[in-house]
């Protein structure tokens, strides 16, 4: 990977550090907020979680976000979002939050290599794929089952591969797949798909890649490597052994908030609730991107979302300066 480690540092153990905008996650929402409250000299701090850049970095080619006609490169884009960030004075750190307290304002926010005591935090910690739950499918994780095309596919040169989901993304790594697998098997657990209309017919119209439908995987075999799945007709019930080199799985998603479980407010699937301002159930906590959405998921949401958490951010901390000044 083409990650810039450059401008990342690493503070001593044990240093507390007082941050005015901390941002805890390094996707799009996150080096969008930073920029913004980079640009408003609050100097923000980026803590970028165990992969910098979030999953659009394990993107292969982003072709819907403006400014870009041709597309751009997932780890690209991320590459620039952290240059115009730090342009303007943001701190990315190559360092995880392990532990918060948002009882109190400043905020604690312990780390791998410190701890931070921040006024405002901006959540952007994003989601992570959903598992199948099968039996071979953590077995088989590395040796066959993946959850990303764009770092997996090139094993599957010429070799016969099953994406399972019926959704965007889905149908995108199928796509993606075909620039190395022999054949591409989706199988969705309905008769029609979830993605919207270009990417359908793409995957349609494409003839490495073929649907069985109704159908959901049961099972993973295989010795050293995945050698076949077990799949059920969901209508007839009927079930077969279907050979296989590997299986992708696109099921969705689930948000990464578990950090904050008891401190902020979440829904029933553990996204965190946000008012139209983007603030949390915790005054000077704000969440944009995937932490706090379900429904858009998309590199230009979550940017537009982390710039409206960090405008926000701004504001509360010119109250906070204002209401300390004539205190
Ligand atoms: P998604 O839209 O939630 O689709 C998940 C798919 O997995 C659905 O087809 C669903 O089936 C299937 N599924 C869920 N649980 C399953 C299970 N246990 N067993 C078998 N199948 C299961 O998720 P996504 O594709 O990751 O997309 C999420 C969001 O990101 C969407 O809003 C999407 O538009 C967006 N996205 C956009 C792009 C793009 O615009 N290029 C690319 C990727 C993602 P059902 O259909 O039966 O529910």
């Amino acid at each position: 990977m083409d990650f810039n480690f450059t401008n990342l540092s690493a503070k001593p153990s044990g240093e507390t550090r007082h941050v005015k905008v901390l941002i805890l996650g390094s996707g799009p929402a996150g080096l969008a907020a930073a920029l913004y409250a980079a640009r408003a000299d609050l100097a923000p701090v980026v803590l970028t979680g165990m992969s910098l850049g979030g999953q659009v970095s394990l993107t292969h080619m982003v072709e819907n976000y403006p400014g870009f006609p041709s597309g751009v490169g997932g780890q690209e884009l991320v590459d620039l979002f952290q240059k115009q960030a730090e342009r303007f004075g943001a701190r990315v750190e190559f360092d995880t939050a392990s532990e918060v307290d948002l009882s109190r304002r400043p905020y604690r926010v312990s780390t791998y290599n410190g701890e931070y005591l921040a006024d405002t935090l901006i959540i952007t910690t994003g989601a992570t794929p959903i598992h199948l739950n099968i039996p071979g499918e953590t077995e088989f994780t590395g040796r066959g089952v993946s959850y990303c095309a764009t770092c997996d596919g090139w094993f599957f040169k010429d070799k016969d591969v099953v994406v399972v989901g019926g959704g965007d993304s889905a149908l995108e790594e199928a796509l993606f797949l075909t620039r190395y697998a022999k054949s591409i098997t989706i199988v969705h657990r309905r008769d029609s798909l979830r993605a919207g209309a270009i990417l359908q017919k793409r995957a349609i119209e494409e003839p490495k890649i073929k649907f069985i439908w109704d159908t959901v995987v049961t099972k993973v075999a295989g010795d050293e490597a995945v050698r076949s799945l077990w799949i059920k007709n969901i209508k007839t019930g009927a079930e077969q052994e279907l050979p296989t080199d590997g299986l992708f799985i696109f099921i969705g998603h689930h948000p990464n908030t578990e950090l904050f479980a008891g401190q902020l407010e979440m829904d029933g699937r553990g996204y965190l609730r946000t008012d139209v301002t983007m603030h949390t159930s915790v005054p000077g906590v704000f969440v944009a991107g995937e932490a706090g959405d379900p429904h858009y998921r998309q590199v230009i949401t979550s940017a537009g979302m982390g710039a409206a958490a960090a405008m926000q951010a701004i504001r509360f901390i010119e109250e906070l300066e204002a209401e300390e000044a004539h205190a």
